[in-house]
């Protein structure tokens, strides 16, 4: 290890892809990920499909029969 090696969470995050927008109801600058926002001031976010990629369905969800049942 020296101490210019590159830290692992920096390279993960590095992966994702971080958008910015401005809030639809209040204008406030907010970062989103994968076309994804929700707005820390008012509460706004966005409509699901407007998202990147596909979302993963219900069965996928390791915890869907915990809440299920
Ligand atoms: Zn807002």
């Amino acid at each position: 290890m020296t101490p210019d090696s590159p830290q692992q969470p920096e390279a993960s995050l590095e992966a994702l892809e971080i958008t910015e927008a401005e809030c639809r109801r209040c204008g406030t600058l907010i970062a989103g990920l994968d076309g994804r926002y929700a707005c820390p001031v008012c509460g706004w976010v966005n409509h699901w499909s407007e998202g990147h990629g596909a979302l993963p369905a219900g069965s996928d969800d390791p915890d869907a029969s915990n809440r299920l049942s």
